[in-house]
C-alpha cells in the first residue's frame, strides 16, 4: 500500500494557524489555512514554505479544503491565495462561505488599520480569494478530479462547521476538526467507515473540568440576577455585565445554553426558589 503522508504546516502541538498537509495516493491536499492569533508577525502564518520551496502552490496542491470559519482555521486564507499565490479549488460549506470573508475582513481592519501591520492582505485580496472558494454541500459526495473525492459531514462546533472524508481509490483519511457530540444545533455523525487515518483536533484534552449541567446552572443564575439589576453588575458603579463576543464559538455555546435553559425545569425551580 502506498504511504500516507500527514505534515502539520502550522498547529500540531498548539492552538492557532491550522494547517495540515495531506498527501494521499498521488494527491495533496491543504486541510484548513489558520491563522495563528498569538502572534504579530510572519509565525501568525503557517509554514507555506515547506511547499514552495520545491514550487508554487497552485502546481504542488489539488485543492485546500477549510472546515469552519473561526480564524485559526481560516485566516490565512487570503494570505496563502493571494499573496504566495494558490489558484486552485477552495472548499468550504454554504455557511462558511458566508461568515469567513466578514471575520477575514473584520480581523484585517482591526491588524492593519487600527494596529497600522504590514504584510497583511487586503480587502480586494479577501474578495479575490474568495471567489476561488466551491462551495460544499453536507453529504454530497464531490469529485475534485478523476481519482480525488471528498465528502463533508456536520461536525457539531459551529454554523456550517464540516469535517471531511477524503478517498483516493481505497485509501481515506477522515479530519474531524473540533467536533460536538453535544451541540444543541446538531451533533457530529459520520457514515460508518475504516479511514487509514483519522485526524483529529484536542483542545482541551487534559483538562478536568465541572460538569456542564453545573456550569450552566451557575451561568444562568448570574444572567437572572444581572437582568434584575437591570444589566448592571453586582457594584452599582459598574457598567453592564450582559456582553457577548460575536461570531465566538463560545457565544454561539451560551446563546444556545440561554434559549435551552429558558424552557427547561431547571429554569422553572431557579425562578419558584427566587419568588416563593
Ligand atoms: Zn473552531
Amino acid at each position: 500500500m502506498p504511504e500516507i503522508k500527514v505534515t502539520p504546516l502550522g498547529a500540531g502541538q498548539d492552538v492557532g494557524r491550522s494547517c495540515i498537509l495531506v498527501s494521499i495516493g498521488g494527491k495533496n491536499i491543504m486541510l484548513d489555512c489558520g491563522m495563528h492569533m498569538g502572534f504579530n508577525d510572519d509565525r501568525r502564518f503557517p509554514d507555506f514554505s515547506y511547499i514552495t520551496q520545491q514550487g508554487r502552490l497552485t502546481e504542488f496542491l489539488d485543492c485546500v479544503i477549510i472546515s469552519h470559519f473561526h480564524l485559526d482555521h481560516c485566516g490565512a486564507l487570503p494570505y496563502m491565495s493571494e499573496m504566495v499565490g494558490y489558484d486552485g479549488p477552495i472548499y468550504m460549506t454554504h455557511p462558511t462561505k458566508a461568515i469567513c470573508p466578514i471575520l477575514l475582513e473584520d480581523f484585517r481592519k482591526i491588524t492593519v488599520d487600527k494596529k497600522g501591520e504590514t504584510n497583511f492582505f487586503t480587502s480586494q485580496m479577501i474578495k479575490d480569494c474568495m471567489k476561488k472558494v466551491v462551495p460544499l454541500n453536507l453529504h454530497q459526495t464531490v469529485q475534485v478530479d478523476d481519482e480525488l473525492e471528498i465528502k463533508a459531514y456536520y461536525a457539531g462546533h459551529v454554523l456550517g462547521a464540516a469535517m471531511v472524508q477524503i478517498k483516493v481509490g481505497s485509501e481515506s483519511v477522515v479530519y474531524t476538526v473540533s467536533i460536538s457530540l453535544i451541540n444543541r444545533t446538531g451533533a457530529a455523525w459520520i457514515d460508518k467507515c475504516r479511514p487509514d487515518i483519522l485526524i483529529s483536533e484536542s483542545t482541551y484534552a487534559t483538562t478536568i473540568r465541572d460538569s456542564k449541567r453545573c456550569r450552566e446552572r451557575d451561568f444562568l443564575k448570574k444572567v437572572h440576577e444581572t437582568v434584575e439589576r437591570g444589566g448592571k453588575g453586582a457594584d452599582e458603579h459598574e457598567g453592564p455585565h450582559l456582553l457577548l463576543h460575536g461570531a465566538h464559538r463560545e457565544s454561539q455555546s451560551l446563546l444556545q445554553t440561554l434559549h435551552h435553559l429558558d424552557q427547561s425545569e431547571d429554569q422553572k425551580n431557579l425562578c419558584t426558589e427566587k419568588h416563593v
